[in-house]
């Protein structure tokens, strides 16, 4: 088996579980953090940009979590462990609730990255500026690593390969507005949103919804738009479709209204500002071409990406993704020929077309997550999905989507109950 010196960017969720399947599989690892402690976005930030938009993701200081103080889980925490070091059945920081706080996540994660070996691996304050290849593509190059450490200095060092972990909620996307410019009032993106403080004497604000894969349509249909019996505040609107002269929003179903603030949680979009070379693209959110939304064809294997799929359970897509990642620097799973990765990738953006999905969800695994999963899984000799936390990871959606927040405080009420079903009576779902 071949034993890889590998650099990993980012000690977040993705990088210390990547870190941890590279150890595993007998690879020497170096991990990068450019802040001061892993578990990236878990580590709550109460900053925000000076910029309410983050419209420059480069800008001196950008924070890169977008947690608000209050974020609890939205998946319960037996679909946010890792084998052999479960969330579920132990509490890390004080917080035994099914969906647990933030501060919880995080510890579980420290407690992940001490006990695997990669705590001492992960160097703190070191941003990697730039990866680039030591050759021309085929996949034999090594990669030199620049990075800028704690006291200013930027050193370079060269790597066989390296696992891009740098998160995928950092940079917001946000969607141009027809009329923009003749809105007189306040913008924000979620990324930026900490506490409601400083909305609280806000008339009105605009919360737009994130538009996820299967396209708001299917899931809000026209018969669910207005007021929402479940609070005394919030109505449901199709899609902006203009800001109108005189500085109402103007909806696609016809009303309009007037707002303080339009608070944006249109997602984000992948950025890598240390990667710039021929054969690898970010277009309308397409990271491409990419074999199995992990290895970039040109430079697979010894370039890789772990994190950038979602909607699937992304702790479990991690550890998978980087199983693979491992054994394929290992020789012990083997990749198609680039021809057979670049016809592999051509015909699934023909399928989505086909389906008529947009090109900026070419990661959103929906609705053929299952099959991604297990597809993984059999690359590395895992088992499949077991049908148990399929059917948890479909219910915690459908209780998502039907914006009733309650769901995480009755979900195990409900389990025993009802088999699980998250609609009560008298909810939107
Ligand atoms: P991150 O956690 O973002 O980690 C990336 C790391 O890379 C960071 O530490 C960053 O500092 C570092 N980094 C970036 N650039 C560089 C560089 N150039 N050099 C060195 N280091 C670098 N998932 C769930 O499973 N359940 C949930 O309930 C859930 N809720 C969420 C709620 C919100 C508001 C958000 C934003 C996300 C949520 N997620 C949830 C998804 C979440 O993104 C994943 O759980 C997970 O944290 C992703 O981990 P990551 O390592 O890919 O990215």
């Amino acid at each position: 088996m071949r034993r890889a010196e590998v650099a990993v960017v980012g000690a977040g969720a993705a990088g210390l579980v990547a870190a941890r399947e590279l150890l595993r599989e007998g690879h020497a690892v170096a991990v990068f953090e450019k802040s001061d402690r892993a578990g990236g976005t878990w580590a709550y930030d109460p900053r925000a940009d000076a910029d309410p938009l983050s419209l420059d993701p480069g800008a001196p200081g950008a924070v890169h979590g977008s947690l608000y103080a209050s974020l609890r889980t939205n998946l319960p925490r037996e679909l946010m462990g890792f084998s052999g070091f479960p969330l579920a059945g132990r509490v890390f920081a004080g917080d035994p609730r099914t969906f647990p706080g933030h501060r919880e996540v995080l510890a579980f994660l420290d407690a992940f990255a001490e006990e695997s070996g990669v705590a001492a691996l992960v160097r703190l304050r070191a941003e990697v500026l730039r990866v680039r290849p030591l050759g021309q593509g085929q996949g034999e190059e090594q990669w030199a690593v620049a990075w800028r450490g704690e006291d200013g200095e930027v050193a370079e060092e060269v790597f066989d390969a390296v696992v891009v972990c740098n998160g995928r909620c950092t940079v917001p996307l946000v969607p141009k507005i027809r009329g923009i410019d003749k809105w007189r009032g306040k913008q924000m993106h979620s990324h930026n949103y900490r506490t409601p403080e400083p909305f609280r004497d806000q008339v009105r604000v605009l919360c737009t919804l994130p538009l996820i894969s299967a396209g708001w349509k299917t899931r809000y249909s026209e018969d669910r738009l207005g007021k929402i019996e479940l609070y005394q505040n919030v109505w449901l609107h199709a899609e902006i479709d203009r800001i109108q002269d005189d500085g109402p929003v103007q909806f696609a179903e016809g009303s309009a209204v007037s707002a303080d603030i339009i608070l944006y949680c249109t997602g984000y979009r992948y950025h890598f500002p240390f990667l710039d070379f021929d054969g690898l693209t970010v277009d309308d959110n397409r990271v491409g071409p990419m074999y199995k939304h992990v290895f970039p064809t040109k430079y697979a294997p010894n370039l890789s990406f772990v994190g950038l799929p979602y909607k699937t359970i992304i702790f479990q897509s991690l550890e998978l993704e980087s199983k693979w990642v491992a054994a394929v620097l290992s020789g012990r799973a083997t990749l198609p020929s680039e021809e057979g990765m670049v016809a592999a990738v051509r015909e699934e953006y023909r399928r989505m077309e086909e389906d008529g999905r947009p090109k900026r969800h070419t990661h959103s695994l929906w609705p053929e997550w299952v099959e991604y999963m297990n597809w993984l899984a059999e690359q590395v000799g895992e088992p499949q999905l077991e049908a148990r936390r399929r059917d948890m990871y479909e219910r915690a959606l459908k209780c998502i989507w039907s914006l009733d927040d309650r769901y995480r405080d009755r979900w195990d009420e409900e389990e025993e109950n009802n088999g699980g079903d998250c609609a009560p009576q008298g909810s939107i779902c």
